[in-house]
């Protein structure tokens, strides 16, 4: 099973079909992660 997890509030975002354990860093919607993406703009 795969796990997306977002770098910024290390959160997990979702869970996806995998073969093995894989983990994915992205960047979810929540406030706190959208605030810190406008202010290192
Ligand atoms: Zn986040």
């Amino acid at each position: 099973m795969g796990t997306l997890i977002c770098h910024t509030c290390q959160s997990t975002i979702a869970h996806f079909e995998d073969e093995k354990v894989t983990f994915l860093y992205s960047k979810c919607e929540c406030k706190a992660c959208t605030k810190a993406d406008e202010e290192s703009k």
